[in-house]
């Protein structure tokens, strides 16, 4: 049992013990002409830590630059989508085209779309049936 203890070799590699591990091995490295190893270590964890942050940045500029949010032209529904798609609304199932500024109605090509502006509800009276009632009985022929 005994023998056994004498062939481990332990390292404590718990707080600053290990940085300095760290450190003496990569000048050791360096120091028997194999600093090209540490210095290809060294590019490898940078890479694997900026990778992600990198693609989360450009994620989020490229999302910034291309998601668009409108509203339907026909029920007004709030919408989201990414440029230069189409879609379909999912309230009227109106297909449509997601350009830069906002949601259009795909339509034919000479098809113009017109928007009512200040619509006033009138009542509609049926004046035939009064002008009947009123006209004389021989008229009619
Ligand atoms: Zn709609």
């Amino acid at each position: 049992m005994n023998q056994l203890n004498f062939r481990l070799i332990q390292l404590n590699l718990s707080g600053i013990g290990c940085w300095l591990t760290v450190i003496g091995l990569a000048w050791l490295l360096g120091a028997i002409g194999l600093g090209w190893l540490v210095k290809s270590v060294v590019l490898l964890m940078l890479l694997l830590v900026l990778t992600p942050v990198l693609l989360f940045v450009g994620l989020r500029f490229w999302l910034q630059r291309n998601l668009i949010r409108g509203t339907c032209p026909v029920c007004t529904t709030a919408l989201t989508g990414l440029q230069a798609a189409e879609t379909v609304c999912p309230s009227c199932g109106t297909p449509l085209t997601i350009l830069t500024t906002g949601f259009e109605r795909v339509a034919e090509p000479g098809t113009v779309d017109v928007v009512a502006v200040d619509v006033v509800a009138v009542d509609v009276v049926d004046t035939t049936a009064e002008t009947d009632a009123n006209l004389p009985s021989g008229s009619a022929n």
